[in-house]
């Protein structure tokens, strides 16, 4: 048997890493179809080639289950309760057959914000769903007014007894279209300064009250959204934090993003636009007439990703060892934005004249867009998604590298006092 009952493996933190990897080895037997696991040894493509997406969804649950998607997370929130070592010992085991982790934004912006500051009725409910995908999570977080300058957002809660009605806008919420529950900054208090009349709440979209309006990407994706709230309810059981204390509770989430973003996170976004010089090298192969140029071009770009990973696995390795990423995520953030943007252009260099012309059906929703010239639209968020290239610079700048604070004439004016554009 590789599995207990509940799906999960058989393991624990007191398993010695041989019953561990032992364990894993006959799940991947087990649980992991036939075509993935001879694909494995080929590569990403190869594994991309034989495991559609919507097949990946599918079989998904058997994962969720298993406890492999969070081998060090604590078994009753769906882990393996495992340590730092065997976690990462699991993790390479099962590198090869690239199984990446659905619900991102469950995984790397809720969880966060719940092992900080929740409350442990808050985590057995929310986390086991999160891993097992069941619960599918956006955040509800920027506003037509408010992006970079977050904590001047406007979307009101008001208290009601137990529940809070939330009354506001919310925009670019990735993936709010597919999801159940998003976590959400509202102002409880307008009298006060803006950072300290905010609270964090996590809120149900399935619900009279909200409103969810796609929003179109340059590629012709859709996964961000206008979100309208408009009297939806929060019940008080379902705020995190204490009132008032939201944009600290949010730290834990913008953290846990940049993370995802600089590629250092748990959960990996799996959507067109990811990086990948192996890519590019392949790519290049098929054109004869690559100069030494853009030869050394690819070199650097190579030199750049392989440094990025090694940054990773330190910020990762930290992480695991219970050290807190703290602002030095947004150097990932800032490197990663920017490489994976000039990979993006360059594979459409090497694509030459392929990636200027295309049919023009492909026009109306970029479905037969040529995969690197999609990635390369796509890729133009990057450097704006998770925060900006030039906010995330201040914040090397103010709490990174110590340089004195950008000013602010209105820090200790209350909210409702503070012009807003
Ligand atoms: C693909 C994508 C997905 C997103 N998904 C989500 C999501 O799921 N949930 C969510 O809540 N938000 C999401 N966002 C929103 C994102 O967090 C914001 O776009 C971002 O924080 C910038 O805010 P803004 O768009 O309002 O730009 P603004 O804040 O208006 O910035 C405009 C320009 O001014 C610059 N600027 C602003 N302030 C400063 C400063 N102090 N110093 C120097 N330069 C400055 C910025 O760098 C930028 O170039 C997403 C955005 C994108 C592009």
């Amino acid at each position: 048997m590789t599995t207990t009952d509940l799906g999960r493996l058989p393991i624990d933190g007191s398993s010695s890493l041989e019953e561990v990897l032992d364990a894993v080895r006959a799940w991947v037997v087990a649980h992991v179809p036939q075509a993935w696991r001879d694909a494995a040894s080929e590569g990403t493509a190869a594994i991309r080639a034989v495991r559609a997406r919507s097949d990946y969804e599918a079989w998904y649950p058997i994962f969720g289950r298993s406890g492999l998607v969070v081998p060090n997370w604590p078994l009753e929130y769906g882990g393996l309760g495992l340590d730092v070592a065997a976690a990462r010992a699991v993790e390479a085991e099962l590198a090869p057959y690239n199984l990446g982790r659905l619900n991102p934004l469950g995984l790397n912006l809720a969880a966060p914000a719940l092992f900080a500051h929740g409350t442990e009725a808050q985590r057995l409910r929310f986390l086991p769903p999160i891993v097992r995908n069941e619960e599918v999570w956006c955040q509800l977080f920027s506003e037509p007014g408010a992006g970079s300058d977050l904590a001047s957002l406007a979307t009101r809660a008001e208290r009601d007894g137990d529940t809070w009605v939330v009354t506001g806008q919310k925009v670019w919420t990735t993936w709010a279209h597919l999801a159940d529950f998003g976590v959400l900054l509202a102002r409880t208090d307008p009298e006060v300064p803006k950072r300290a009349g905010i609270t964090y709440f996590l809120v149900d979209l399935h619900q009279q009250g909200v409103e969810i309006r796609p929003l179109r990407h340059i590629g012709g994706e859709v996964d961000f959204n206008e979100v309208h709230l408009d009297g939806a309810r929060v019940a008080d059981a379902n705020r995190v934090g204490d009132v008032g204390d939201g944009w600290n509770v949010a730290n834990a989430t913008l953290s846990g993003e940049r993370q995802m973003v600089a590629g250092s996170g748990s959960g990996g976004v799996d959507r067109i636009g990811g990086s990948g010089v192996a890519r590019l090298i392949r790519l290049a192969r098929d054109h004869a007439d690559i100069d030494p140029v853009i030869r050394q071009e690819l070199v650097a770009l190579y030199a750049e990703e392989r440094i990025r990973a090694w940054t990773n696995q330190r910020v990762r390795a930290g992480l695991r060892a219970g050290r807190p990423p703290g602002p030095a995520s947004s150097i990932g953030k800032v490197h990663q934005g920017e490489l994976n943007q000039r990979i993006q252009l360059m594979a459409t260099r090497l694509l030459g004249p392929h990636a200027m012309a295309w049919p023009s059906s492909a026009l109306d929703y970029g479905a037969s867009l040529p995969y690197e010239v999609a990635g390369m639209l796509r890729s133009r968020a990057n450097t704006i998604e998770g925060g900006t290239t030039e906010v995330n610079k201040n914040i090397i700048g103010e709490r990174v590298l110590g340089l004195p604070r950008e000013p602010d004439p209105w820090k200790d004016a209350a909210w409702r006092e503070v012009p807003r554009g």
